[in-house]
């Protein structure tokens, strides 16, 4: 009798967890973990502006062999000092991980293994962002990097290592900065996605990413495509992408 009084309160347990997770995109504040399981682009103000989060934590984890140059780092700490209002500082806090278990992985994937691993989420005053460096490709071919969540993005460590740092192939620092600062550029709104433009550029072909070729957030710059641009320059946002992040309450 005591048992199946337990096993009922476990069934409703597991419902009430389901029911959470399914609204949890429109709770804007509540249990820990629910600020950060929202759609990309969905705290781009929150990022940008110091209203609601005056401090920015960045939890980076990286998988064995997957730890990103130091020059890396030091170019997404002042990417951020450059765009986000955040008086009460900007903190990069990087560890090692364990492997994620596969050759080959999908959005999914990544999904459950941030659900194991992430310690840092938003609360109180201090918004956190996710970074993790997987020892794996992606499951669409070339792709080097994906914004999945309004405060996480992914590298896939190994395409970037394999395609960096050689012979006819762009350095290490370049295409780790380039693609990092692109996925930081979604979870920040860009383009259209979060941030309203202030003049037109999202590009038709590629949602969310910019016209300009130059720019930072170009649709190639989270590709492979990267790779073959062999001047070592860390591609920057243009004026367009900039001006939406200031729109938006940003610097
Ligand atoms: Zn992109
Ligand atoms: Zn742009």
């Amino acid at each position: 009798m005591k048992n199946k009084a337990l096993f009922i309160l476990f069934i409703i347990g597991v419902m009430l967890f389901s029911c959470k997770k399914q609204t949890s995109i429109e709770i804007l504040s509540g249990p820990v973990g629910t600020n950060d399981n929202r759609q990309v682009g969905a705290s781009a103000g929150e990022l940008l502006s110091a209203t609601s989060y005056v401090s920015l934590v960045v939890e980076l984890q990286y998988s064995p062999g997957m730890q990103l140059q130091p020059q890396t780092l030091i170019n997404l700490q002042d990417f951020l000092e450059q765009r986000l209002h955040k008086p009460g500082g900007i903190v990069i806090q990087s560890k090692q991980v364990g492997s994620i278990g596969k050759q080959t992985v999908t959005t999914s994937d990544i999904a459950a293994f941030t659900d194991q691993n992430r310690k840092a989420y938003t609360d109180g005053n201090r918004i956190t962002v996710y970074v993790y460096i997987a020892d794996a490709s992606f499951s669409t071919t070339n792709v080097v990097g994906i914004a999945y969540r309004n405060t996480a993005v992914c590298l896939f460590g190994k395409t970037i290592q394999s395609n960096s740092g050689g012979i006819n192939q762009a350095s290490r620092v370049k295409v780790e900065s380039g693609v990092l600062l692109h996925e930081i550029g979604h979870i920040l709104g860009l383009v259209n996605n979060g941030a309203a433009m202030v003049t037109a550029h999202e590009d038709g072909d590629n949602r969310a990413h910019c016209t300009n070729t130059n720019c930072l957030m170009y649709y190639t710059i989270e590709t492979t495509g990267l790779m073959n641009m062999l001047n070592n320059n860390i591609p920057q946002l243009d004026a367009n992408c900039i001006n939406d992040l200031r729109a938006s309450g940003g610097k």
